[in-house]
């Protein structure tokens, strides 16, 4: 066995979480290694060629808020941009936008080999080197002081990679096998192998794994679209970009294209069910639910007579379309007369064909709020691998693996965002808390403090954090102060100057009333030298808040009831009271504190009530 030099921290996999985890590890000052099996597949996007949507833009800004990449790459690449949801509530506007696949892979590429600590490498990991006998850790008893602990990874053909930390990335890869049809083949991505050996790793080291599975439909070359059939979608002509450190977007965008199934699309489907791998039986394991396939909407939807297709560029230099929403595991034959039953797609040629993957996963209760192994010290899982689906989501969840794995080499305490601060800190918590019982994907739902995790704000919210743990670029920073200056000038403005008796913010509140109509009320508003993001966030301060002051009580109420620690060494078993379902479930999870444990399904108030009693007095 040959031997490689030691690297603070290892990420395992260059998908969407292994590039945030592993910039952000390597920023932090950790000597990071990034294994991928394939450098050519750094950052690609396996499924649809586009970053955000609701409540996934959200998570796009935060991740950019705390000096992550994703947000940067997009402006850059974007090839269309939308604010979806742009007339409701400010709390629901939701930015998306199309990527240049290709171009949005490269320019993440070039980011990670320009980062200063750290090394790109095409490995495949097999195996995870680990000291002590993790299989021996009750992960439900308290952490033992000297956990078993991760020494490095072995790659293909016996080379070590020595690391003080490891984060797994491994996406759909593990044990995966793809479904078009009858149709079987080996691999997490078309065109691609699987990792069976990691899997096995993780069963000798005594992690649960399940299995889930997700799609993709077929994509088409645009020479034989019959676009003038079709409705066209323009982008925005005002494109907001992701990053707060993108001042505009500047290219010119692409359009998308509409289309919709009708009944003899439907026929088609129904008439071949028994060869979909979700109906005969070859597929079992559960896909999501949100996200389901054209065959799946049409047996749960059996009286809608048609569903959208949105078809989408993947690229400025590839005549290559994406058939976003129909999604799709049904043999080839089928395919192709069900894309030829559509509008616009008559006589499309189908470039790669829909397929089903199904893969193994971990269940995230094995984790920490930090993402790291209960059973493994210095072994974190981000991303697919703990049963979430989505670029943003496994991003987020890299970004986080990425800081806690860095914080912890260094000897510094754990970063953990609250629900009441980001979405990130609600996607961790419900992983870590609830579990998943199918793909889990990002809602505005899932966020009780929706109201103030808004995508307008996340750079208020995150930045100084980033700042504190030293990812957040000085540039950064100086430009939220900045920005917060202006706010605060136009707020103090606001209370003091009056017209007709009112406070110019009273008048602000009024619906009829924006920024014109102030201006036009107050020449010290006019005269008033703020960027218009400035004036758009006092603008939603203002008229929001009264319900974001209610939020906020709510948040600072839950919080002096919630906090309360509970000690990792805390034994459940101790607490005679407690029912045994409960007693099991709080060893399991190992909640931090008693909003945690309020948060595990299944546990009553009771139960915390009970629990809350021997925190004060420790058991
Ligand atoms: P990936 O992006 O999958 O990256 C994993 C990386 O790990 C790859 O670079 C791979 O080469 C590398 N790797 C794996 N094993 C090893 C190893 N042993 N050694 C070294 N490197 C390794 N998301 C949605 O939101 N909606 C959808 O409809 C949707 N449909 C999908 C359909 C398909 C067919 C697939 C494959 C994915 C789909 N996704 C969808 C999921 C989306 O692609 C993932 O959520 C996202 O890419 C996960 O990011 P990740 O970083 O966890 O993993």
């Amino acid at each position: 066995m040959s031997s490689f030099s030691h690297f603070d921290v290892v990420v395992i996999g260059a998908g969407h979480a292994g590039i945030e985890a592993a910039l952000a590890s390597a920023r932090l000052g950790a000597k990071t290694a990034l294994l991928t099996m394939n450098c050519d597949t750094v950052g690609q996007m396996s499924c649809n060629p586009a970053i955000g949507g609701v409540a996934k833009g959200q998570i796009v800004r935060e991740i950019d808020a705390l000096g992550g990449e994703m947000g940067k790459c997009i402006d850059a690449t974007g090839i269309q941009f939308r604010m979806l949801n742009s007339g409701k509530g400010p709390a629901m506007w939701s930015p998306r936008a199309q990527a240049d696949k290709k171009a949005y892979q490269f320019l993440m590429k070039l980011r990670v080999e320009e980062q200063e600590n750290l090394t790109l490498a095409q490995e495949a990991v097999e195996e995870l080197l680990v000291e002590g006998d993790p299989v021996a850790v009750d992960i439900t008893e308290p952490a033992p002081e000297q956990r078993p602990r991760i020494v490095g990874v072995k790659v293909r053909g016996g080379a070590v990679y020595h690391a003080n930390a490891v984060i797994v990335t491994t996406g759909t890869f593990l044990q995966a096998i793809m479904h078009t049809g009858e149709a079987k083949t080996v691999g997490g991505r078309a065109g691609e192998g699987t990792t069976g050996t990691i899997s096995d790793c993780f069963r000798r080291l005594g992690f649960e794994l399940q299995r889930f599975k997700t799609g993709t439909p077929a994509r088409l070359n645009g020479r034989t679209i019959d676009f003038s059939s079709l409705q066209i979608q323009p982008g925005d002509d005002d494109p907001s970009p992701f990053s707060y450190l993108t001042d505009r977007i500047t290219q010119t965008q692409l359009p998308c294209w509409l289309t919709q199934t009708n009944a003899g699309v439907h026929d088609v489907i129904r008439a071949n069910l028994h060869r979909a791998p979700m109906y005969s039986g070859q597929i079992k394991s559960t896909g999501p639910r949100y996200c389901p396939s054209i065959e799946d909407k049409v047996v749960r939807f059996a009286d809608k007579d048609s569903h959208q297709i949105f078809l989408e560029p993947e690229g400025r230099h590839t005549l290559e379309y994406y058939c976003n929403g129909i999604s799709t595991s049904l043999p080839r034959d089928v395919q192709e007369r069900m894309i030829h039953s559509i509008q616009g797609l008559e006589n499309a040629q189908i470039m790669r064909y829909g397929y089903a993957v199904e893969y193994d996963f971990a269940p995230p209760t094995q984790l920490q709020n930090t993402l790291e192994t209960k059973r493994v010290a210095g072994l974190y899982f981000a991303g697919q691998i703990n049963g979430t689906t989505g670029y943003e989501e496994a991003g987020g969840q890299g970004l986080i693996a990425g800081i806690n794995a860095a914080l912890k080499v260094r000897g510094d305490a754990p970063f953990v965002i609250d629900r009441s601060q980001a979405y990130l800190g609600v996607l961790i918590d419900d992983l870590v808390t609830k579990g998943v019982d199918e793909p889990y994907r990002m809602f505005t739902s899932r966020a009780e403090y929706r109201l103030l995790l808004r995508q307008d704000n996340a750079d208020r919210r995150l930045t100084p954090l980033g700042e504190q743990i030293g990812l957040a670029s000085p540039e950064r920073f100086a430009q939220l102060r900045h920005y917060e200056t202006e706010i605060e000038r136009a707020v103090t403005l606001l209370k003091k100057t009056r017209h007709q008796g009112q406070t110019l913010e009273d008048w602000l509140r009024r619906p009829e009333i924006e920024w014109p109509e102030l201006c036009a009320l107050s020449p010290e508003v006019a005269a008033l030298d703020i960027s218009p993001r400035a004036q758009q966030q006092v603008r939603i301060e203002t008229k929001y808040s009264g319900y974001v002051k209610r939020q906020q009580m709510d948040i600072d109420r839950q919080a002096r009831t919630q906090s309360l620690k509970i000690p990792g060494t805390f034994n459940f078993q101790a607490v005679p009271q407690l029912r045994s379902e409960a007693r099991e479930k709080f060893a399991r999870v190992r909640p931090a504190d008693l909003g945690q444990a309020g948060r595990i399904s299944g546990i009553t108030p009771a139960d915390l009530a009970i629990l809350s009693l021997y925190l004060k007095e420790p058991a």
